[in-house]
């Protein structure tokens, strides 16, 4: 997920419950049992993983271990799809395709905390809780390999490479997970969160997670003697006049009611006082939820910039020049009928104080892609709590500022975070592969 902003949510009022729809409630049992006889193997899991993180696109030895572990399970097992992607099948009679994401990606960030597994790889950090989403992830896969008798379909264990620079969702969807395997009829992730307690989930149905564009503008100009500004057209002038214009569009163009984002995050151009120079650089951030708003946005960020060149008195020929940088990640849609069947899960699972209902985030997910693919796919990613609830309760009292996603300084909280995850999304799989075929 990329860098964080703050999550404000809410607890659903008691009678909301009532109004939502009838759910497959997994006929489970075991599922508590195995996650407790197996938590701390996994916690030693995730330990290992958070001591060796790989880099986007570097998974090498991160996806062999997950591989590994999957065929220990009886799994069918393939590696290298789409770069360092793994995928598990277990087939078990007719039935859904229900397939479970993890990322497996750390960033470039020099850990800062103090827990006794830090990171030995020296500048590079789990710092957006992909170690412990792989665990979950490898929970979920003993659980439903164990209980195999309570439920018919296939299951899709899938570990993602390169979530954080956007390209390994694509990655693996160009090199057949949806031709060479089987395609799901139901795809779930979860990521952590920064600021839910520990024990608990949070979802949101619809919209959840922003469209990201980041962009390059490279905004030319006719450079010369800074003393004789009339022989030159200044690309210094001219990048504030659009970077003043772009916050423009979102007030003007936008309506009120629907969140986007344009932020310029750095400006270069020019070496000294008195030379000015013939071109400057500029970097943006583009967010929304809505693909019409985005395609706006996209649009009127180049009338800004060829206007203002225009104004400055450029040729076409010499308009600024826009380029994306990197991939860009859709809008993340949680399929509605989808997440609140999973929502009840969870409250059956969890108890209804431990699941809450989010506000969406301008963050964004690769996991976007698996339900764009046509027809689409029923998706849904939900949010696993990582904090200690004291430590919520102070930042609630403002005693102290969490540490966030892609901060140096985040430590989530293995035990109950981890088996939290296990319980849900285990709870979650068994109710889509309790279901009849002809109900979804
Ligand atoms: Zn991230
Ligand atoms: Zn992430």
């Amino acid at each position: 997920m990329t860098p964080h902003i703050d999550i404000y949510f809410r607890c659903l009022v008691t009678a909301m419950i009532f109004c939502l729809p009838a759910a497959a409630q997994p006929q489970s049992s075991g599922i508590a049992e195995i996650v407790h006889a197996e938590t701390p193997e996994l916690i030693a899991l995730y330990q290992q993983l958070h001591q060796h993180p790989e880099l986007s696109e570097q998974e090498k030895e991160t996806s062999r271990v997950l591989a590994d572990e999957l065929r220990a399970l009886g799994f069918d097992v393939t590696e290298r799809v789409g770069g360092y992607g793994v995928v598990g099948m277990m087939k078990n009679g007719g039935g859904p395709v229900v397939l479970v994401r993890t990322d497996m990606d750390a960033l470039p960030i020099t850990e800062l905390t103090e827990v006794p597994y830090i990171s030995n790889v020296p500048g590079v950090m789990h710092a957006c809780g992909h170690d412990v989403h792989m665990t979950v992830w490898k929970g979920t896969a003993s659980v439903v390999s164990k209980l195999r008798d309570q439920w018919r379909g296939t299951v899709v264990f899938v570990a993602q490479p390169a979530e954080e620079n956007g390209v390994g969702a694509k990655s693996m969807l160009a090199d057949g997970l949806f031709t060479r395997f089987p395609r799901p009829d139901y795809a779930l992730a979860l990521h952590v969160s920064s600021v839910l307690p520990a024990g608990t989930v949070g979802y949101h149905a619809g919209m959840f997670l922003a469209s990201i564009d980041n962009l390059t503008i490279t905004v030319k100009g006719r450079g010369g003697h800074g003393a004789a500004p009339q022989q030159t057209i200044d690309p210094i002038v001219l990048t504030s006049k659009i970077v003043l214009s772009l916050q423009s569009i979102i007030s003007r163009e936008i309506a009120p009611t629907e969140p986007a984002v344009i932020s310029v995050g750095s400006i270069h151009g020019g070496s000294r006082s008195n030379i000015i120079p013939s071109e400057v650089e500029i970097s943006l951030t583009v967010r929304t939820f809505e693909d019409h708003i985005r395609e706006h946005l996209l649009r009127a960020i180049k009338r800004v910039a060829d206007g203002e060149a225009h104004a400055a008195g450029l040729t076409p020929e010499e308009y600024p020049h826009i380029k994306h940088e990197g991939e860009s990640f859709p809008s993340m849609y949680n399929d509605p009928k989808l997440t609140e069947q999973m929502a009840a899960v969870f409250r059956q699972t969890l108890g209804e104080q431990h699941v809450r209902e989010l506000s969406r985030e301008l963050v964004g997910e690769d996991f976007a892609r698996y339900g764009r693919e046509q027809p689409p796919i029923p998706t849904m990613i939900y949010s696993l709590g990582t904090v200690h609830p004291d430590h919520v309760t102070a930042a609630a009292a403002g005693q102290m500022t969490l540490p966030p996603l892609h901060g140096s300084l985040y430590v989530p909280v293995p035990d109950p975070s981890i088996p939290t995850g296990v319980k849900t999304m285990s709870a979650a799989v068994l109710s889509l592969l309790q279901q009849k075929l002809e109900d979804h």
